[in-house]
């Protein structure tokens, strides 16, 4: 399709802002409404696999990303108490060898500052801050969108990318309600000089044991340590995941675990510690209704225990402008997106929730009898796919 087509953007979260630059780079202008009063994102880590790297790389970031990012090597899966390497992954040489690229660590407001840039560089008018998106209407020709503040916009195709309590996908197809999925998390950061030395070996790492599981890795170039704690709780309310914590209360519910692993969650600054109740969603079966779709958790909401929600909305970002560039008119290009990217983030919505059963185990010295030896992202495939070559 021609660059004609104006699209709306709903959310310039990571998944958002990376669609408004793949379909800037395929020639069309994009407008991106964001709630927020200011562009930014929450403090916490995230790990991009292969794929994503591969997807940034297309879209011109990849310097940036090189630049952000924490290059880890060897990961351990650890014991809880005694600390025993239970299995060792190579993220970094090995990786590159098999799929030409490798893991990377990053602080989530880096990767969207990059990002933002980007979209902004090529448009400065493309992201329209305090645009509380409410509800819309659609004909076979244009879709009327309406902001919390009564303003309103016109588009020929949304994306709606706001994200796991999208309100575009409850005005879509309802909404069948999250289920809260007995687990709860606190995230933290720790200024790399408050963490004692010698308690990361190896500096991104994880530690499993009964019902909890740790997973710690350097951002910022190593200047900050990320870490997240799941435990498993009988019951939560809240679904937003900036609820505040106490560094006791999280030092209490890992009470027998390794002086290591105790050491930096103690050194988190209390400022920096938040905590979430973990809440799932049923897949949806189509992402699509006439000149609307979805991308990202707005489409797919996934436990974060694969580590994957941030590279999958950056593959739907690509997938769906390589489409929609591809495509005689919107229906088909929207009917290419959802073929290939809905069996993909099906898989892994469904393998994040059974990938917990694995970490969170009551014989974690027999981890590796049960990964096989091998990560469990590696080990299902998810490495095998690069969006900018992928078939749409
Ligand atoms: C603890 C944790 C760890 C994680 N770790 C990883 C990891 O290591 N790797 C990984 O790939 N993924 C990880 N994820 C998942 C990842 O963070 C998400 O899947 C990803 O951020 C989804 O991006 P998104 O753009 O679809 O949605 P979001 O990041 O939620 O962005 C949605 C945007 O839409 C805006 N918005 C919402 N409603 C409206 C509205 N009505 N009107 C206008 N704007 C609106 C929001 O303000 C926001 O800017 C993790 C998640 C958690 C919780």
């Amino acid at each position: 399709m021609e660059g004609s087509l104006d699209i709306a953007i709903v959310g310039a979260g990571i998944g958002g802002l990376t669609a408004a630059l793949a379909l800037q780079r395929a020639g069309f202008r994009p407008t991106v409404y964001e709630q927020a009063p200011r562009l930014g994102e929450v403090g916490a880590g995230l790990s991009l696999s292969p794929s994503a790297a591969h997807a940034l790389r297309y879209l011109g970031v990849g310097a940036r990303l090189d630049a952000i990012a924490y290059l880890p090597e060897d990961q351990a899966v650890r014991h809880y108490q005694d600390g025993r390497a239970l299995q060792w992954t190579n993220r970094g040489q090995t990786l590159l060898d098999k799929y030409g690229e490798r893991y990377y660590l990053v602080h989530r407001a880096d990767l969207h500052g990059a990002i933002a840039d980007a979209v902004t560089a090529n448009d400065a008018d493309a992201i329209r801050l305090g645009r509380h998106f409410a509800s819309l209407s659609q004909d076979g020709e244009r879709v009327r969108l309406v902001f919390a503040d009564g303003s309103q916009a016109a588009a020929g195709l949304v994306i709606g990318a706001d994200g796991s309590r999208s309100q575009v996908r409850h005005e879509l197809f309802g909404d069948s309600g999250p289920k809260y999925t007995g687990y709860i998390a606190w995230r933290g950061l720790v200024p790399m000089d408050r963490v004692p030395p010698g308690v990361l070996d190896p500096p991104s790492g994880i530690y499993v044991g009964p019902g909890h599981l740790v997973n710690r890795y350097p951002v910022r170039g190593g200047a900050l340590l990320n870490f997240v704690a799941f435990a498993e709780r009988a019951a939560w309310t809240e679904e937003g995941w900036s609820i505040r914590s106490t560094v006791e209360e999280l030092l209490a519910d890992f009470e027998d675990w390794h002086p290591d692993v105790r050491a930096f969650l103690a050194a988190v600054p209390p400022e920096l510690l938040f905590k979430w109740g973990l809440f799932d969603r049923e897949p949806l079966t189509r992402w699509s209704l006439g000149r609307v779709t979805l991308l990202g958790d707005a489409a797919h909401p996934v436990l974060p225990f694969l580590g994957h929600g941030a590279v999958l909305a950056i593959e739907d970002a690509v997938l769906l402008a390589r489409a929609i560039a591809a495509s005689g008119d919107l229906a088909q290009a929207l009917a290419r997106y959802e073929a290939a990217r809905i069996p993909r983030a099906s898989f892994v919505v469904r393998e994040s929730r059974k990938a917990v059963k694995v970490f969170h185990s009551h014989e974690p010295e027999k981890y590796a009898l049960k990964t096989g030896g091998k990560a469990a992202d590696e080990r299902l495939g998810l490495f095998d796919y690069n969006p900018a070559t992928a078939a749409v």
